[in-house]
């Protein structure tokens, strides 16, 4: 298959409406997206990333009333929570339609849905005309793509047309959090942060990861966002001996300097989630073996970016 790229959300609406999948640019990372009612469109989703079918997909909104075509109960909380962070980086777990094919959602009675806060997306889904089912963009496993060309390194001629827009926003996916129950549980962190949630409702909490309980989230049991090369956790900087091949990225400038093939220093939080999964890909394309990523603080955005560092770490 020939993989068209286009700025125009437009023509990559058309495909949408042809049943083909489409990956197009969000706030967070590159999503690949289908329309969350044809069941066929959405099965070339799982087969083109080689995603496990038991891993459900986020179902994205172009405007608020499109909650309507996905969900029939919308708790208080979950009204408080959209109300305050949609549109943005933030999928919010509710009880799914019964028209919503059992495929989207790997057969749960729930639905993930989110609307991003990103200009060319929202043209995208609305030209489409219907929400859309949409995970990251990429191969299962593999960082997520903040770019639309490493969009196009794991997925030309595999997909029918990716969107072009800028490098993304945030860098990091979405903040997962259940509304299925009494009080909501985030069972992702991203970049609506844990504070920020419980700003609007105090009694949010994070998942507590029960080996034995069932996932509640089964995507979160997949290893992700590994580059090839190893991750090491690092405190201390100055603690780094680099074997050759090495790369780093954090805040503070590592002894030995000169031995590192590849390194990155980031000023801000912000910068150092929004350039992760950028310079895991960078990486792995440099032949690097182990990359040092330096610790931060599990508070605000840091959860999330110490999340996904200690995913991509775990062997
Ligand atoms: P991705 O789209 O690749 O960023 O992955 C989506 C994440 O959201 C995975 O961790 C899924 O398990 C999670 N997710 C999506 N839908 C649901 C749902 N209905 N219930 C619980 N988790 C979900
Ligand atoms: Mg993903």
């Amino acid at each position: 298959m020939q993989t068209k790229l286009t700025r125009s959300p437009n023509l990559a609406a058309r495909f949408i409406v042809s049943g083909e999948v489409i990956a197009f640019p969000t706030e967070t990372v590159y999503g690949l997206g289908a329309n969350v009612f044809d069941d066929a469109a959405i099965k070339k989703i799982f087969v083109a990333k080689g995603r496990p079918s038991d891993n459900p997909l986020i179902a994205h909104i172009g405007n608020l009333s499109q909650i309507e075509l996905l969900t029939s109960h919308i708790s208080t909380t979950a009204a408080k929570l959209i109300d305050r962070f949609f549109p943005g980086p933030l999928t919010i777990v509710l009880p799914k339609r019964n028209e919503v094919p059992a495929i989207a959602t790997a057969g749960l009675e729930t639905i993930g849905v989110r609307m991003p806060r990103h200009q060319l997306a929202l043209s995208f889904i609305h030209a489409c005309g219907v929400p859309l089912v949409a995970p990251s963009a990429n191969l299962s496993g593999k960082p997520s793509p903040t770019t639309w060309q490493a969009v196009k390194a794991d997925l030309d001629g595999r997909i029918a047309c990716i969107l072009k827009g800028e490098p993304t926003e945030v860098g990091l996916e979405s903040t997962v959090v259940d509304c299925t129950g009494k009080n909501p549980i985030v069972l992702r962190a991203g970049a609506i942060t844990m504070e920020q949630l419980q700003e609007v409702i105090p009694a949010t909490r994070l998942a507590k990861h029960n080996a034995n309980a069932p996932a509640r989230s089964p995507g979160l049991k997949y290893k992700h966002y590994a580059p090839l090369a190893r991750v090491v956790i690092v405190s201390n900087v100055q603690d780094i001996i680099p074997p050759p091949q090495s790369a780093f990225i954090g805040f503070h400038i590592p002894s030995h300097l000169d031995q590192f093939k590849r390194m990155q220093l980031c000023l801000t939080i912000e910068q150092y989630a929004q350039s992760l999964f950028q310079f895991f890909r960078e990486c792995d394309a440099d032949g690097i073996n182990v990359i040092y990523c330096e610790a931060v603080s599990e508070t605000g955005l840091g959860l999330a970016l110490m999340d996904r560092i200690a995913r991509a770490a775990k062997l």
